[in-house]
């Protein structure tokens, strides 16, 4: 055993001698899905890469985390870099730009930003402020999110959608941008909606910017494609559209019918279904000209998807197309359509929002605790008298070998488990089923240890590394920064900000902090598929280990819950200089635990009497003195101010 053990260090060690970021750089993906935003440098850090004119300025994150903790922002938080965002402003408005210019089409792109996908402030306000340049607009579904739009845009270029079921109030807002001279379009959803648009309009003397959102037949491949096909619950059927015509031109209104609106669903992960649905949608188009109606912009929702694997195929997590492909596929699909029948090239007006914000936020978080599988220390022999099946084990042990891993295997599982039986039944000790327990994970893990070398494994060995990885416990709550693991099975990329340079010998599934068994990561992305496993460094003492959840920009935010109480975590925004520097441009500390209290209804201040009285009372029995007394009162009001994570 003792030989083994140290041969088995020795080739740890030349293993970790021949690491260097190059590995981490391949084992991570991180060149797949960081998009050139991401990288390792050759300290082995994990670094955000801005582009200024030719040059690359690269900023280790673990430097801004440094930054933070002198602030006084603990982990977990969410990390946003305001470049980030600019730079994908920049990118879809660009692309679209170069896709109309090669293609000669004879109009123009406006992009619109979905609230929906992120309503932070900062969020809304830098894509409002950095996409004025290219009258970039906001789309809202909600009379909120119009406010928000409202009060955000200053630039009457850009233009605001407005989706989703609108009452008198969300109309007459919309009809009083139109007076002030936004373009400001209702997106027909429901016929029911045009009869109180039409009658807000008269009674305010103000002509409605009107598009209709159809339901288009062709269906997406992908995990949100439920606003494909005919069962989707948004938009409007053949008939009905048939029906918003008629009325339209009943009343006279026909000329404010200017757009056509679809949604095929979100990350689409294959660029033939984008082009089939564009195809379908420029069809309606047409048929609403023929219809009289004078259009003159065509929506195409959102959709565009965001590689979260990196591995550029049309995996529900990844896309089998780049942003200029995308681009030049709708461009050219419109074009196509549209010259043989003389019609004039219609505004091209698309809602990105997942691929617009995924990329800018990143969760950090510490790691508190890992549980591993590793078998404790074992004796080098056994007593005389120990008990037959720990003999049997202990033989199991000293003979495996690569002919007989399936023997061992099954030898292991079958001698533990009589081993629990006998102690069920009062025949065996605690300390010889834990003894029993640790011999078989011994047995376990040289098996392990030997897979990669054996020729046919059978599925239960297969999965036998998984079954024996660690557990890394994380400074997080799933339910409140990432949602869409547990509701979708959404994958992000993962990856430790530092120690790159080192080779991660442990492989580990993630727990969060609450306890929930949900609370947990156990799908990650790797080049050759998905992984059940993420390889990370075993944790030194007395040194933090920081791991980092990428592209979380889109619909993670808010749509967070307070399971167990965990709240809102720390957000901070990041501005990159040129010089490599960077400026903390906002600071949001998450909420403490009287603030989440609060959103259910205690009242902290009455929390706090009635532990007052609590203590009160102890005092009046004897059983603390007035002086431990305020120090009780002091921990309960400090703990109230306290941040709802794991504090150090
Ligand atoms: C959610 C939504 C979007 C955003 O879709 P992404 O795939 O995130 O770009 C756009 N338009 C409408 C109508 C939506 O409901």
């Amino acid at each position: 055993m003792a030989i083994t053990q140290k041969t088995d260090d020795i080739q740890r060690q030349q293993q970790a001698t021949k690491w260097d970021t190059e590995r981490s750089v391949e084992l991570y993906g991180v060149r797949d899905w960081g998009s050139d935003y991401f990288d390792i440098s050759a300290d082995g850090n994990a670094v955000v890469s801005i582009q200024f004119g030719d040059s690359t300025v690269q900023v280790p994150i673990i430097d801004i985390v440094n930054g933070m903790k002198e602030r006084g922002l603990e982990m977990p938080a969410v990390l946003r870099i305001e470049n980030l965002l600019d730079q994908r402003i920049k990118q879809l408005n660009e692309a679209f730009a170069n896709a109309i210019k090669q293609a000669d089409y004879q109009s123009y792109y406006r992009g619109v930003f979905p609230i929906k996908v992120n309503q932070q402030c900062h969020v809304i306000e830098e894509i409002a402020d950095f996409g004025r340049h290219y009258h970039h607009g906001l789309e809202a579904g909600s009379k909120a999110e119009l406010i928000i739009a409202l009060s955000q845009l200053k630039d009457h270029d850009s233009l605001i959608i407005c989706n989703g079921y609108k009452d008198a109030e969300f109309i007459d807002l919309g009809l009083y941008a139109r007076q002030m001279g936004i373009p400001c379009f209702f997106v027909i959803e429901t016929l029911s909606e045009l009869p109180i648009i039409l009658a807000r309009s008269a009674a305010l003397g103000i002509e409605p910017l009107i598009g209709v959102r159809i339901r288009l037949a062709s269906m997406v491949e992908g995990h949100w494609n439920e606003d494909s096909g005919d069962r989707s619950i948004f938009g409007l059927s053949t008939n009905a559209l048939l029906d918003v015509v008629e009325q339209l031109k009943q009343s006279n209104m026909l000329h404010c019918l200017q757009m056509l609106h679809s949604h095929l669903g979100s990350q689409i992960p294959n660029i033939r279904n984008i082009r089939t649905g564009v195809l379908e949608a420029c069809r309606f188009y047409t048929g609403l000209i023929e219809e009289g109606a004078p259009m003159g912009y065509i929506d195409l929702g959102g959709g565009l998807a965001v590689d979260y694997e990196g591995t550029r195929t049309n995996t529900t997590h990844s896309m089998n197309y780049s942003l200029e492909e995308y681009c030049s596929n709708i461009v050219e699909t419109i074009q196509e359509s549209f010259e043989p029948l003389g019609i004039a090239h219609p505004v091209i007006v698309s809602e990105s929002g997942r691929a617009l914000v995924a990329y800018s936020s990143m969760l950090l978080f510490n790691i508190l605790d890992v549980r591993d599988h590793k078998p404790g220390k074992l004796p080098e022999t056994l007593p005389e008298d120990s008990h037959d099946l720990l003999g049997n084990l202990f033989y199991v042990l000293q003979n495996v070998t690569l002919k007989n891993l399936q023997e061992c295997y099954n030898d292991s599982l079958y001698y533990r488990d009589e081993m629990r039986e006998e102690f069920h039944r009062g025949q065996s000790s605690l300390r010889e089923r834990a003894l029993a327990e640790n011999i078989s994970l011994a047995i376990l893990e040289k098996i392990s240890e030997l897979l990669p070398q054996a020729t046919r494994i059978s599925p239960e060995l297969e999965t036998l590394p998984e079954l024996l990885s660690d557990i890394y416990y994380g400074n997080f709550s799933l339910f409140q920064s990432l949602p869409d693991i547990w509701a979708m099975d959404q994958i992000f990329p993962i990856m430790p900000i530092h120690r790159l340079g080192e080779e991660p010998t442990r492989n580990a599934v993630l727990a969060d902090i609450t306890c929930d068994c949900d609370g947990k990561i156990d799908s990650f992305a790797h080049a050759d598929g998905i992984r059940k496993t993420l390889p990370l460094h075993a944790l030194k003492d007395n040194e933090e280990y920081y791991l980092s959840v990428f592209l979380v920009g889109a619909y993670q935010e808010t749509l967070g819950d307070l399971h167990n109480l965990f709240g809102d975590t720390n957000v901070v925004s990041v501005h990159i200089n040129e010089d490599g520097s960077f400026d903390f441009v906002r600071e949001f500390h998450g909420d403490s635990i009287a603030d989440v209290l609060s959103y259910v209804e205690y009242d902290p201040k009455v929390m706090e009497e009635q532990f007052r009285r609590i203590a009160e009372q102890a005092v009046r029995d004897g059983k603390i003195t007035v002086s431990v007394r305020q120090q009780i009162l002091k921990a309960f009001r400090e703990g109230m101010q306290g941040y709802t994570f794991f504090e150090r």
